[in-house]
């Protein structure tokens, strides 16, 4: 623009040069825009970088594009506005369960679960023999029945969804009497005490944060309680002088006062950590066969599944479950199903540690992380990289088993700023995602899933 505020001619004539959104939307790449896109999406599109070029030539900033010039450009914006925000990533952490990374990869045959019933009509609700309208719960029930040992179960969006239905249809207006040191954090910024008091149940506290006896919650008990609540300590561990009474002390508590007890066993752990090298906890049939009431778990966490909450337990209290108004807000719908029955009948046939990644992940053997670690260590070296295998961690992590963590093998990459080098990984395509520790790159084996073992060499290639 001249000084004086008025165009320059030579701007002038460009900007009457610039073609119409509708010259460029009757040639062929114009066209193809069209058919790809819409025609909506694809003016919008070649108006705004028509626009960008108008400022431009204003401000003597560029001359006058080409036609395929303005074409690509508003199919780079378009691709842009369509592109998936969700999308996959290579999680390099060694955090098994992460939840940041969307917690549990499912296995084949979930996945073959889901696209089997996604693209098409099912019997989700609908009695095939009988011809008429059947009950989504019976999908997952026989299956989760056969594997905790209790008489009913019912699956809900997730496992916050569990517990608030759980205290919602079982304790609403009355007193549920918790250990302190199990008010606990989720993630996410939600606590479960603030989830827990969206119930109508009135929580009531008893011990310290590291010490409650079971005399604690027998003086608790009034004629409006309610239910004794268990949580398990998900995703922190208070290390040190700490007793809580155990799980058949307190189911011995509940029936001799008549209470329920409801568990919060948080992970969904079918098989016994303690075989894994893991810290040992209980697992839901456990928690069912020493007399709790109704147990409340996750799908996605240890049980390896999709985003599902799970409730199992005596066939009295999970009827009240089933029939509250809030069991219908919280369903699941047909695909968590169709891959939530997959996975438990992996457990079921005992294939558990070879279908599920998350198991699969945990049951890896070390003499395996070390070998790829290494086989990365050495690609690295002869690049010209200084890289090597040095000891560490994997994480079990997504509140799963508090402190259960694994020995492992890690690619360590020396790197003068570790910082940029992880940011060139993030922008990798898919994302690689490592940790930083002690100025060192590093690369967990165990958490990269076999079908991406090319693509971190890839990316290791390109990138450092
Ligand atoms: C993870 C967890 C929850 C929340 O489960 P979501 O499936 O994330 O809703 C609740 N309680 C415990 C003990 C947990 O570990």
């Amino acid at each position: 623009m001249s000084r004086n505020g008025r165009l320059g001619q030579d701007a002038k004539v460009l900007l009457r040069k610039l073609p119409s959104v509708d010259r460029l939307l009757a040639v062929p790449a114009g066209i193809d825009l069209i058919t790809q896109f819409g025609r909506d999406l694809t003016v919008e599109g070649l108006r705004t970088v028509l626009d960008v070029r108008r400022r431009q030539i204003m401000t003597g900033e560029a001359g006058l594009p080409m036609n395929a010039t303005l074409l690509g450009e508003a199919k780079i914006w378009l691709l842009e506005l369509v592109a998936p925000t969700l999308r996959p990533v290579i999680n390099g952490t060694g955090i098994i369960v992460h939840t940041n990374l969307g917690r549990a990869p499912l296995s084949v045959w979930a996945m073959k679960a889901i696209q089997e019933v996604a693209g098409g009509y099912t019997n989700l609700e609908y009695d095939v023999p009988a011809g008429k309208r059947g009950s989504r719960t019976v999908h997952a029930h026989d299956l989760l029945t056969r594997l905790t040992g209790a008489e009913d179960a019912l699956v809900v969006n997730n496992n916050a969804s569990s517990v608030l239905l759980m205290l919602t249809a079982l304790c609403a207006g009355k007193e549920v009497i918790i250990s302190r040191g199990q008010l606990v954090e989720i993630g996410g910024g939600f606590r479960v005490p603030d989830v827990m008091a969206q119930s109508g149940a009135k929580l009531v506290e008893v011990g310290t944060t590291n010490r409650t006896h079971l005399r604690d919650y027998e003086a608790a008990i009034t004629d409006n309680t309610g239910a004794i609540l268990v949580v398990h300590h998900s995703n922190y561990k208070i290390v040190g002088f700490t007793s809580e009474p155990s799980l058949p002390d307190l189911t011995a508590l509940g029936r001799e006062r008549a209470l329920p007890v409801l568990y919060d066993q948080g992970g969904g752990a079918l098989l016994d950590t303690a075989k894994y090298g893991l810290v040992p906890e209980p697992t839901v049939q456990e928690a069912i066969a020493v007399g709790c009431d109704v147990v409340a778990f996750s799908g996605d966490k240890l049980l390896g599944g999709p985003q599902a909450g799970i409730l199992t337990g005596r066939a009295d209290f999970m009827a009240q479950l089933k029939k509250h108004p809030l069991a219908r807000a919280m369903r699941a719908d047909k695909l968590c199903l169709a891959a939530l029955a997959s996975t438990l009948r992996s457990f079921v046939s005992g294939r558990a540690t070879k279908d599920i990644p998350v198991w699969q992940m945990i049951a890896k053997p070390l003499r395996d992380i070390e070998k790829q670690a290494g086989a990365w260590a050495e690609q690295l070296q002869a690049q010209g990289v200084s890289a090597r295998v040095i000891e560490g961690q994997s994480a079990v992590g997504g509140g799963s088993l508090p402190g259960a963590t694994l020995p492992t093998k890690l690619l360590a990459i020396d790197h003068p700023e570790p910082d940029k080098l992880a940011g060139r990984l993030r922008q990798n395509k898919p994302p690689l995602i490592g940790r930083i520790a002690e100025g060192q790159f590093l690369l967990d084996p165990r958490t990269i899933l076999p079908t991406q073992v090319g693509l971190v060499e890839q990316a290791l290639r390109i990138h450092t």
